[in-house]
């Protein structure tokens, strides 16, 4: 997977250089979420800080999430929460992810619960993806 991040990714960082214009921007988009394996959410911003890596803000697509505790769909935003997941490498370099896991308040219960995303588990500072890695990588 690594290495095709790394072949996607090098006209993707020329493009964000150049900054030519907002088609450019829609294309660069798009090509990073297809990029991430985005399922349920999108690229917000990505940011190239040298000497550290990529920052990529993502957003959750979608205004609802599911009570864990009765099930309830739930459109009643509590709170944002915005954290950092570290992703796999690409060119090279580190990525992370910068995402929010929205609060929620159900109205069955009355009480609020984060929702849950594809791509980083609660609790965690690293992506599902990153953590599989590392798990195949001692293992074998
Ligand atoms: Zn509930």
């Amino acid at each position: 997977m690594e290495i095709i991040l790394t072949a996607v990714a090098g006209p993707l960082i020329t493009t964000f250089h150049s900054k030519i214009n907002l088609r450019l921007v829609k294309i660069m988009n798009t090509s990073w979420e297809q990029l991430l394996d985005l399922k349920d959410s999108y690229v917000k911003k990505v940011h190239k800080i040298e000497g550290f890596g990529w920052i990529v803000e993502v957003e959750t697509i979608g205004c609802e999430a599911i009570c864990p505790r009765c099930g309830q769909k739930s459109r009643s935003l509590h709170q944002n929460h915005y954290s950092f997941a570290r992703d796999l490498p690409i060119c090279g370099n580190d990525l992370w992810l910068r995402f929010n896991r929205r609060q929620f308040k159900c109205s069955h219960c009355k009480k609020p619960f984060s929702e849950e995303l594809s791509l980083v588990e609660k609790k965690k500072q690293y992506t599902k993806r990153m953590a599989e890695r590392v798990v195949r990588q001692v293992v074998s």
